[in-house]
């Protein structure tokens, strides 16, 4: 059985590094925090059999050499950085329950075929250098000097960052990112980070893909002027057009019924900003999620015809700027398929849920077949100290993790056979 008690322990020590007074966490990447950190889940790494080493981009990679050494590994991956005053599960419960799915295998004397590689992702959270999912960028060849080059609030930059742990960013390029046939699967493990799971009752859900954003600024234009003089019919008030339109937001998100599409407008600026001053600008960044990229864009494109139509009837002006625009990806329907498998042979009730919220998995599909594990979390509660998940729900959710990586490590793959027989002749 999988080990809750350690798994629970281990949690909580983790949890202690970063901590604050009251009771969050911070351990941004790359800092004493996240060094302390590292350190100790190194040597849980290799009290379950692994070696360990960071590559230059800042990942913890823990590897069991299986039967094949050579071959593709599965890799269980997550992180341990975490926001400004967050929780102590996100992201860590899936290098835990990684390493834990590791530590069983050598306590039952089972030798995977495979390799297998649990990670611990450099900043994920994007709350040191405010650009996320960097470890898992950098695997996947998606990262630039650019974001080597941005510093945090202290003024030190990433790649300076990165030197201070010993690291040569400038070899991220030639020796930290893998190749396509690289990796056999990709496998994690997270919390919720929102209501579904405990809404349904569940401890455990299987993830079927992972919503993509696109953020847009809108920006509409009126004229600026005094709010004690100017006549209501006469004003060109830049606010009150941009408030129409983030209605407008919500009410066709709301229009695709029993669809995941989600639309958020969550930062507004107006000017020129004063009590006594009709709008003349108003902006506002809009974040629209969907697992399919076509219904997404067709929200979008509502939203932009009606706000021209609000801002024609309201004698405005309306621009709008793409600022990103991340593909949703879709879990490979292989690996979904086993985790059902295996949930129905552990007499686990698993839904099947989508993810809103990115994660290192996001990045990593592109470059191997992926497949994620949702744990309850208690009122959908996450980037916030009083984020919680049971030991139960999280044990339950390893042991799902461990057959589905045992299922792949165990695999005879064409190739192996061939090199065995090749051996042979
Ligand atoms: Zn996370």
């Amino acid at each position: 059985m999988i080990n809750a008690a350690r798994l629970k322990e281990r949690i909580e020590t983790l949890g202690r590094i970063g901590r604050l007074p009251g009771g969050g966490v911070t351990r941004v990447a790359l800092s004493m925090e996240d060094k302390e950190a590292q350190e100790v889940v190194s040597a849980w790494m290799e009290e379950a059999g692994m070696q360990v080493r960071l590559d230059h981009a800042g990942n913890l990679i823990g590897r069991l050499g299986g039967v094949h050494p050579d071959e593709a590994p599965v890799v269980i991956g997550s992180h341990i950085d975490s926001v400004v005053n967050g929780g102590k599960y996100d992201g860590v419960i899936g290098v835990l329950g990684g390493i834990e799915v590791v530590q069983h295998m050598k306590e039952e004397n089972i030798r995977p075929l495979l390799p297998l590689e649990v990670i611990a992702f450099c900043e994920e959270e994007g709350s040191r250098f405010q650009s996320g999912l960097f470890g898992s960028r950098a695997m996947i060849g998606a990262t630039s000097e650019q974001d080597l080059l941005l510093t945090d609030k202290q003024g030190v930059s990433r790649r300076d960052a990165l030197a201070l742990f010993g690291l040569e960013p400038d070899r991220i390029q030639t020796e930290a990112v893998r190749t396509k046939d690289g990796i056999r699967a990709y496998l994690e493990m997270h919390i919720e980070q929102g209501p579904v799971l405990e809404k349904m009752g569940a401890p455990v859900g299987i993830v079927t893909g992972i919503a993509g954003p696109a953020w847009i600024e809108v920006v509409v234009e009126g004229k600026a002027g005094h709010a004690g003089i100017l006549p209501m019919e006469m004003r060109q008030d830049a606010f009150l057009g941009a408030s129409e339109i983030a209605l407008l937001v919500e009410q066709t998100c709301l229009s695709f019924k029993g669809s995941p599409v989600v639309g958020t407008v969550g930062h507004v600026e107006v000017k020129p900003g004063g009590s006594n001053i009709v709008p003349g600008l108003a902006s506002f960044s809009m974040d629209i999620r969907d697992i399919d990229v076509d219904r997404r864009n067709e929200v979008i494109r509502q939203v932009k015809e009606g706000a021209l139509r609000i801002c024609e009837q309201r004698g405005l002006r309306v621009q709008f700027h793409e600022r990103m625009d991340v593909p949703p990806v879709q879990c490979t329907p292989g690996i979904v398929e086993v985790m059902k498998e295996q949930a129905k042979a552990m007499h686990l009730v698993c839904p099947e849920l989508v993810s809103g919220a990115g994660h290192d998995a996001q990045l990593m599909a592109a470059i191997s077949d992926m497949g994620m594990i949702f744990v309850r979390c208690r009122d959908g509660i996450s980037h916030n100290p009083e984020e919680f998940a049971e030991t139960e729900d999280i044990k339950l959710g390893t042991e799902l993790l461990f057959r589905v990586a045992k299922h792949y490590a165990m695999q005879q793959t064409v190739g192996m056979t061939e090199k065995t027989s090749a051996v042979g002749d």
